[in-house]
């Protein structure tokens, strides 16, 4: 586990984006944090850093949104889920069990027992010193990805 705190939205940005472009395919990332923590900023620099263009919104309405870049990346927003089972009736495990892109789930910790053995967490905090200040909790759930989260904790170092 590692964390780092960051100053701006710019800060929070260019981290997604670094691992964006660093990260290769097969990898599910969960986020934790509250409403306006920071969880889809992260992600629409990630989804930058694979080359995407298209505009990444909060899939808020229909739960999953798929764009095409150098991987494809799977953006699932749980937070207007309400039922386990229909995290079933979306397809949700055939996405996130193989994953042939980048998985990224907003809200993940609404459903811990239905996550993957295997998956790289981050939690967006705010903290009590500014309002454009967030902690960014890494950490790894599982053993498949220990290598990924130290090189991306080189990739966070300014
Ligand atoms: P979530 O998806 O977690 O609900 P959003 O990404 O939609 O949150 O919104 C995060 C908001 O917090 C944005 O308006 C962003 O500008 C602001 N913000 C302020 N400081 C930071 C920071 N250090 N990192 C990320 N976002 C920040
Ligand atoms: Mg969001």
């Amino acid at each position: 586990m590692f964390e780092i705190i960051t100053k701006s939205p710019d800060e929070t940005a260019a981290i997604g984006e670094k691992m964006g472009r660093f990260f290769s395919k097969g990898i599910v990332i969960c986020l934790y944090g509250d409403l306006g923590a920071g969880k889809t900023l992260f992600t629409q620099n990630l989804a930058k850093g694979l080359d995407i263009d298209e505009d990444v919104t909060s899939p808020t309405f229909n739960i999953m949104n798929v764009y095409e870049g150098r991987l494809t990346l799977y953006h699932f927003d749980l937070y207007r889920l309400e039922q386990e089972y229909e995290l079933e009736d979306i397809g949700f495990y055939d996405y996130v069990d193989d994953p042939d892109g980048i998985v990224v789930i907003e809200w993940a910790d609404k459903f811990a027992d239905c996550l993957p053995d295997d998956f790289v967490l981050l939690a967006i905090e705010r903290t009590d010193d500014d309002d454009n200040e967030r902690r960014l909790i890494f950490d790894l759930h599982g053993e498949a990805y220990a290598n990924i989260l130290r090189e991306v904790e080189d990739l966070c170092q300014f």
